[in-house]
C-alpha cells in the first residue's frame, strides 16, 4: 500500500485513478485501527475502484484536557491493516500539512454540532467538520465511509455535504462489536480489566431500550431513563447522557409514533469516555378503535 503525507500529491494520485475510470472511496480515520475501521475499508474496497484511507489524529477536534496527547498512535500496525483490507493509498498528513500556517477557515454545522456530544464536548464537531471538509477536498472521493458508531458525526457530515454541495455520497456502516457487545473503539485500550467488563453494560442498556421499544408503549423519554437506570445500577459508570432521538434531526422524540429513532449513550468509565447507540424500531401504535 502506498503511503503519502502530502495533500497535493494525494490529490494528484486520486485524479490519476479517476482518469483511469476508477470510482474513488475515502475512509477517514484517526488511526489505532481495529476491526470497525477495517470493515469500512473493506466496504470501500468492495464498492470502489480506488480506495484511500486517511490517518490523522486531528488536534482541532480534541478539547482542552481531552486525550489528544495520549491518543494511541500505531502507524505500522495501521498500515498493515489498511493493506490487508485492500486500501490503495493511505494519506498520513501532518498537522502543519492540514492546517497550513495562516489558515483561517473553519466549517461549522451550526445547530447539530451543539447538542448531545456537542454539548459535552464544546467545539468538537467544528474540528470534525473542518477536517473532514479538508479531507474530502483533498481526496475528492465519489463515496466516503463513516461508522454508525459515531452516530451524530455521520448526521453532521451528511448535513455538511448537503449544505455545501460537496459531490460525495456519504455511506454509513454498521457498528462492529466485541463478542460481549462492546462497540470497538480505539479508546477501549485505555480500559483496565475491571473497567472493560463494566463497559459491556453500554450494549446491555441499548438492548433494554430495544426491548422496551418493541414490547411496551413507554415513551421515548421513559426508555431513555430506563437506559440511565440500567447503567447506574452497574456502578462505576458515570452517565453523561442517554437519549432517544430522531435519527435525522437528533431532536428528542416527544411521544411514541411508529417508525424509527435512535438510542444514544455517553458515559465515562474511569477516565475513559465511551459512546454507543442503537437504532430503535417503534411498532405502529394501535388506536383504541383497533382490535388486537
Ligand atoms: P475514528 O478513528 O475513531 O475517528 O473512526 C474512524 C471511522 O471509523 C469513523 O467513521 C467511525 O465512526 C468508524 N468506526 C469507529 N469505530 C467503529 C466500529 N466499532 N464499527 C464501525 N465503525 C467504526
Amino acid at each position: 500500500v502506498d503511503v503519502e503525507p502530502t495533500p497535493s500529491d494525494v490529490f494528484l494520485r486520486v485524479q490519476q485513478a479517476r482518469r483511469h475510470g476508477l470510482t474513488v472511496g475515502c475512509v477517514p480515520t484517526m488511526g489505532a485501527l481495529h476491526a470497525g475501521h477495517v470493515s469500512l475499508v473493506e466496504r470501500a474496497r468492495a464498492e470502489c475502484g480506488f480506495v484511500v484511507a486517511t490517518i490523522f489524529v486531528n488536534p482541532t477536534q480534541f478539547g482542552p484536557g481531552e486525550d489528544f496527547s495520549r491518543y494511541p498512535r500505531t502507524l505500522d500496525d495501521d498500515l498493515q491493516l489498511c493493506r490487508a483490507a485492500g486500501a490503495d493509498l493511505v494519506f498520513t498528513p501532518t498537522a502543519a500539512g492540514m492546517y497550513v500556517a495562516g489558515n483561517d477557515t473553519i466549517v461549522q454545522v451550526c445547530e447539530l454540532s451543539k447538542v448531545l456530544e456537542g454539548a459535552c464536548r464544546p467545539g468538537h464537531f467544528d474540528g470534525v467538520t473542518t477536517v473532514v471538509a479538508r479531507l474530502l477536498n483533498i481526496t475528492a472521493p465519489d463515496r466516503a465511509y463513516f461508522g454508525q458508531k459515531d452516530f451524530q458525526q455521520q448526521v453532521l457530515i451528511r448535513r455538511m455535504v448537503q449544505d455545501l454541495f460537496i459531490p460525495v455520497e456519504v455511506i454509513t456502516c454498521p457498528i462492529v462489536r466485541e463478542p460481549d457487545g462492546l462497540a470497538m473503539s480505539s479508546r477501549n485500550r485505555y480500559l483496565n480489566p475491571e473497567e472493560r467488563s463494566r463497559a459491556a453494560q453500554l450494549y446491555q442498556a441499548l438492548l433494554v431500550a430495544r426491548n422496551l421499544a418493541s414490547t411496551t408503549t413507554l415513551s421515548p423519554s421513559e426508555i431513555s431513563r430506563a437506559m440511565t437506570r440500567h447503567l447506574e445500577k452497574t456502578g462505576g459508570i458515570e452517565v453523561q447522557y442517554t437519549a432517544v432521538v430522531d435519527a435525522e434531526t437528533l431532536a428528542p422524540l416527544s411521544a411514541r409514533t411508529g417508525g424509527t429513532g435512535v438510542a444514544l449513550i455517553a458515559v465515562r468509565v474511569g477516565t475513559t469516555r465511551l459512546i454507543d447507540n442503537e437504532v430503535l424500531m417503534f411498532p405502529p401504535l394501535r388506536g383504541p378503535h383497533q382490535s388486537a
